[in-house]
């Protein structure tokens, strides 16, 4: 915790500052560690000026909006005057914010009552800190009773800013709360208005959500409130889509499943949300009546591309997303030889992916079919294990890898670089990865050797 106590002194003591927002929810919560959000009575400059004459470095982050970002012991602090907004006139950000309004009308503009509330810095190390909480909202109450609600009435605060219904959800997701039924109610009604916001915002609160501890039930509002058709429509069809025999839910419902059970980070998430939206496309029924997904991952590491693109998603999240969707049908067993296994972890880095990363997703995706699964946690420790054993003595090896390079090859060949020297690579790749102790200089020089002299009698 910064030095607080300073800041209060260096702003002055007629400086009304309090901690407001996410971090008293959270501290209500028992939950410490994210951002200290500051908002003041102090005018920006005001508190530019006071905060430099105490020797502080200050950064003026959005003076538009009120803020000031102060560094104090190197960690920075956000310091907002207290401010309304304007008028809403495209569903997507006030188009003017007032500066000088009081603690309790910077209050009222923010999104639901758990997140609406202040408390007084002065208070913050006190043991009475509770008593002097802000909470003009009943947030308090709503915590206890575990209720999402809107400040104010819900169809006006849906139709100032699209992202609400988003963040309403993204904290269903958090903290395993239920929304209010006016609140719910209005999240239908207001659809239109979500179309508005930037899909760069929109992401940033799903990829919230599906980090969360409560993730399915996050994803089944978005479902049931009509937001997903708005974001994610391709999700749709996977609602009620009946699978066959290996598996005990519809597809939608496997989803939720796969989604909870995997590493909670964005990539892995994102991954398992998507993973199967490709089934209910290239689903069939075969002549003796079963229910096949044929071709379902390319199907899906196709429309996750679109998804993803089209939500603006960093490349990084994309690239890692895609290769976790297109390897996540794979399944060892252990019939697969280690060269098999080593060809997988190949294909694997080949595409920039962690193979423990997707094993955790196969863990996940194995678990959510919700058949016979006492077996399936031993099983895959024990293809962990093995992949473990086969990495730790020949890590994934790649054609840079090989023992010999291709002007060594040249050389042995007396010709000139060209197109044989990628297929004689892939030869002696194939080689390698059967048998990885063959990679030395010297066994490759002879199959080299053997290749190039085929090579010239054809
Ligand atoms: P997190 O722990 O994810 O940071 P947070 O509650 O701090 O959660 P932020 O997005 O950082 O969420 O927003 C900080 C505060 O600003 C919120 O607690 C809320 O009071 C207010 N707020 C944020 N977005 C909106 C919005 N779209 N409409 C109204 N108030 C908002
Ligand atoms: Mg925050």
């Amino acid at each position: 915790m910064p030095d607080i106590f300073f800041l209060q002194k260096a702003l002055g003591a007629d400086a009304s500052l309090v901690a407001v927002g996410g971090c008293v929810r959270d501290r209500l919560l028992g939950r410490d560690g994210g951002d200290l959000d500051l908002a003041t009575s102090l005018m920006p400059e005001a508190v530019i000026e006071r905060a430099k004459a105490s020797g502080l470095t200050v950064i003026p982050t959005g003076l538009r909006h009120g803020t000031v970002t102060i560094v104090l012991n190197g960690v920075n602090i956000e310091i907002t005057t207290y401010r309304d907004d304007g008028a809403y006139l495209d569903g997507r950000r006030p188009s003017q914010v007032n500066l000088g309004v009081s603690l309790e009308e910077d209050l009222a503009r923010r999104d639901i009552t758990i997140n609406a509330m202040a408390l007084p810095l002065k208070f913050i190390n006190s043991n009475g800190w509770r008593a002097n909480i802000i909470d003009p909202f009943g947030g308090q109450k709503d915590l206890e009773i575990k209720l999402i609600r809107t400040v104010g009435d819900p169809l006006q605060r849906f139709e100032e800013d699209g992202l609400r219904p988003y963040r309403v959800c993204r904290f269903v997701s958090q903290l395993g709360f239920c929304i209010e039924p006016k609140t719910a109610g209005a999240i239908s009604q207001k659809l239109e208005v979500t179309t508005r916001v930037a899909v760069e915002r929109v992401f940033v609160e799903l990829s919230k959500l599906l980090v969360g501890q409560n993730a399915p039930s996050g994803l089944k509002a978005l479902a049931t409130h009509g937001l997903l058709d708005k974001c994610i429509p391709e999700l749709t069809p996977t609602i009620g889509c009946e699978q066959n025999t290996y598996h005990a839910h519809d597809v939608w419902e496997h989803t939720l499943k796969v989604v909870h059970g995997s590493p909670a980070d964005p990539s892995m998430r994102w991954a398992a949300l998507l993973h199967d939206i490709g089934k209910p496309a290239v689903k069939f029924t075969d002549a003796s009546g079963k229910i096949k997904f044929h071709g379902h991952e390319v199907a899906s590491e196709k429309m996750a591309k679109q998804i993803l693109n089209r939500l603006k998603a960093s490349n990084a999240i994309q690239a890692e997303v895609i290769a976790l969707i297109r390897h996540h049908g794979i399944k060892p067993d252990n019939a697969w030889s280690d060269a098999a296994c080593r060809r997988l972890l190949h294909r694997l880095a080949k595409d920039g992916l962690d193979w423990r990363r997707w094993a955790s997703l196969q863990l996940a995706d194995q678990l959510g079919k919700g058949l016979d699964t006492e077996h399936i946690p031993q099983a895959h420790a024990e293809m962990v294990k093995r992949m473990e054993r086969i990495t730790s003595k020949f890590p994934p090896l790649n054609i840079q890898a090989l023992a010999i390079d291709g002007r060594a090859l040249m050389k042995l060949a007396n010709k000139p670089q060209g197109p044989w020297i990628g297929t004689l690579q892939k030869h002696l790749f194939e080689v390698v990865i059967d048998d990885p102790t063959l990679n030395t200089a010297e066994n490759l020089q002879l199959l080299a050797v053997e290749w190039i002299e085929k090579m010239n009698r054809n």
